[in-house]
């Protein structure tokens, strides 16, 4: 029996941006063809996402400034949602504020407990153009405010305050993956 293509299969990983490479804190541009150069995108940031056992991505954690995300992320009902948007808008996040731990692929090996709300709907487009509306709670909510949050050029840890914040950013500029001398903390 022939199944349905797996995301990522036909992609390469690409290399990952960290913290301090100004590809994480600019604004990524709206998407405006959607070809198979997107097609192409997305299918890397599949692989890439899986290459690094991440949950979610964004384009400019591979250095492409375009407002895509790929994800691929359980609830706290261990419901997995696998999926990508193309010019994503969060349009609700409410519900309570949960402070759950928190990682990205951009700071590997660091995590932090972080303040999102519970609740979250993000619409946008397939790679095909297709319109999407996509509904997160718990973990996955987290998961699509995270990834909203980074084509915006923001990052988990500007979500972070006092003890936490210090310690979160002490420990990415301690990181061995850390541009030692280069680590500046993010804007907030
Ligand atoms: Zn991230």
């Amino acid at each position: 029996m022939r199944t349905r293509t797996i995301p990522g299969s036909t992609g390469r990983p690409r290399p990952m941006r960290l913290l301090g490479d100004p590809a994480l804190t600019m604004p990524c541009q709206e998407v405006t063809a959607f070809d198979g150069e997107l097609a192409r995108l997305i299918e890397d940031m599949y692989a890439t996402m899986y290459a690094a056992h991440g949950v979610g991505l964004a384009a400019n954690q591979i250095g492409v400034p375009l407002r895509v995300f790929v994800y691929d992320c359980p609830d706290d009902e261990d419901r997995r949602h696998l999926g990508h948007l193309v010019n994503p808008r969060l349009v609700e996040a409410d519900g309570p504020v949960v402070r759950g731990p928190e990682g990205c692929l951009s700071l590997p090996g660091i995590e932090a407990g972080t303040p999102r709300h519970d609740h979250a709907v993000v619409e946008g487009f397939s790679a095909t153009g297709e319109p999407r509306t996509v509904t997160g709670t718990g973990f996955f909510a987290r998961c699509l405010q995270h990834e909203c949050d980074h084509l915006d050029g923001g990052l988990y840890v500007d979500h972070l305050t006092g003890l936490r914040r210090r310690r979160a950013l002490r420990a990415a500029a301690r990181a061995p993956w850390a541009d030692h001398g280069e680590v500046r903390p993010p804007h907030s």
